[in-house]
């Protein structure tokens, strides 16, 4: 499957709101070859950059008036749909810069918003049942 193909085919599962915000917020993390493809396929849907910010905002009003808004959604976007993915964890140190783990890579996983991109997972603070790498860490971040 092409590059186009993928893009296109995600594109598709989306509605209209969600993909006025996954073009509001990410279009700008995509490299050139990859915009040119989204660039296509929303002048193939005719939706145009004031389309998009007039879609987006529709979709915040309706946000704050409307009870559909479920809790453990995005902040950025109200979307549902979160993507889990596993990044190296990098503990700050006092000093707010981040520690150098000798030879040691620490895999966390970690939840973003599909849509946006949202970050709903802290690098830096792992969640509570990862404490234990806290403790193992301890001599390092206080
Ligand atoms: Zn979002």
């Amino acid at each position: 499957m092409t590059r186009k193909n993928n893009i296109w085919q995600f594109l598709d599962t989306l509605n209209k709101y969600e993909l006025a915000n996954f073009y509001f917020y990410k279009y700008e993390t995509f490299m050139e070859n990859s915009q040119k493809i989204i660039d296509d396929y929303f002048l193939n849907k005719n939706m145009s950059k004031d389309k998009i910010k007039e879609l987006v905002e529709e979709h915040k009003n309706m946000a704050k008036y409307e009870k559909y808004i479920r809790k453990d959604c995005c902040p950025q976007c109200y979307s549902l749909k979160k993507v889990k993915t596993k990044q190296l964890w990098c503990p700050l140190g006092n000093n707010g810069i981040a520690v150098q783990l000798d030879n040691e890579r620490i895999m966390i996983d970690v939840e973003d918003c599909l849509i946006c991109g949202y970050k709903f997972s802290n690098l830096n603070r792992p969640a509570k049942k990862d404490n234990w790498i806290i403790k193992l860490l301890k001599p390092d971040v206080s």
